[in-house]
């Protein structure tokens, strides 16, 4: 097996257009598994864990950019105030051991329904930026990242370069059910965020459709009841029936399938409890929120 290894952003990409056939390496936690179980075999491997330029993260034109093989470490470490559904999501990945070596770039790679950085990326309205040495940078939206199972929207000279992500101008949670507490994929996944800026609810949904996907109807629902009540500017209690209301959309917008994991029936029944509770955590955060009156 061959094994490439490029020492800067410019080289990889030089590199991803001679050898499309080539596998892109960053963490190893999916691809090693892949190897070692002989689901793949590549016949030559791109390692990308010694281009700096993909382990970097900071302010860009008043976005987050967050280089594609910065660790679930570092996030957690790092991003807490800034991106806290994904930092949320990034505590609840594998081990220790797992979250040093894995990152986002990784996990959009995969592009597993079950992934834990879609549903915060998709409830937070995050690009995803690829790039290649032909025909430069896009940027596309999370959303339209993840065209069907374990598929992304990469093409084959591409690479991923960073995730770019709206600061958090609103509290944001992250809920995941598995059959126990560490080491464990999603059985399913709920995220939100609020964006008061601009009166609206971002969601993502997890383990509950061929992809990662979005709610948009109970977005608008509870954005367009919010802003009915006025609850945007008093800040008083989210009342019971809204939040209720806000999980029976959230469920009606998954398609999920049994599988050994769980039932379907179980994933609605779940997704229609986490997003109850997220957006209740979530609002209750934003009433003693500062941010905005600041
Ligand atoms: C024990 C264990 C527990 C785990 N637990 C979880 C969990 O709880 N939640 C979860 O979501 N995942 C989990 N995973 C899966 C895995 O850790 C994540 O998907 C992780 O984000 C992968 O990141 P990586 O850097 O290791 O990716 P890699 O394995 O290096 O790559 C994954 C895929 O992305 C591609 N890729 C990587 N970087 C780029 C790039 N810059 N441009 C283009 N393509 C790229 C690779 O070609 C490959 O197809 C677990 C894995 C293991 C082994």
């Amino acid at each position: 097996m061959d094994f490439l290894q490029p020492t800067s952003w410019r080289e990889a990409l030089a590199l991803r257009a001679e050898h499309p056939e080539a596998l892109p390496i960053a963490g190893g936690t999916d691809v090693m598994v892949d190897i070692n179980f002989d689901r793949r075999r590549p016949g030559s491997l791109l390692d990308l864990g010694r281009v700096p330029e993909l382990r970097e993260w900071g302010p860009d034109d008043g976005r987050i950019r967050l280089g594609a093989g910065v660790p679930y470490a570092r996030i957690i470490a790092d991003l807490g105030e800034q991106a806290p559904g994904l930092a949320m999501a990034s505590r609840t990945v594998g081990s220790p051991q797992i979250r040093i070596r894995g990152t986002v770039g990784g996990n959009l790679g995969s592009a597993s329904p079950a992934g834990d950085a879609h549903p915060p990326l998709l409830a937070a309205g995050a690009t995803v930026e690829v790039e290649s040495a032909a025909r430069g940078i896009r940027q596309i939206p999370v959303a339209d990242f993840y065209t069907g199972v374990k598929r992304n929207a990469l093409e084959p000279d591409e690479l991923i370069s960073a995730v770019l992500l709206p600061p958090a101008r609103g509290p944001q949670q992250f809920c995941k059910v598995g059959t126990r507490n560490a080491m464990v994929i999603a059985v399913s996944a709920f995220a939100c965020a609020l964006h008061p800026e601009r009166q609206a609810v971002g969601t993502g949904i997890g383990s509950a459709a061929p992809t990662p996907r979005r709610a948009p109807e109970a977005e608008e629902f509870l954005a367009g009841e919010l802003a009915a009540a006025g609850l945007w500017q008093s800040r008083a209690a989210l009342p019971e029936v809204l939040a209720a209301a806000f999980g029976e959309r959230v469920a009606a917008a998954a398609s999920p399938i049994d599988d050994v994991r769980g039932s379907a029936a179980y994933r609605l029944h779940s997704l229609s409890v986490m997003a109850r509770r997220a957006i209740t955590w979530a609002w209750a955060e934003y009433q003693h929120d500062l941010r905005e009156a600041a």
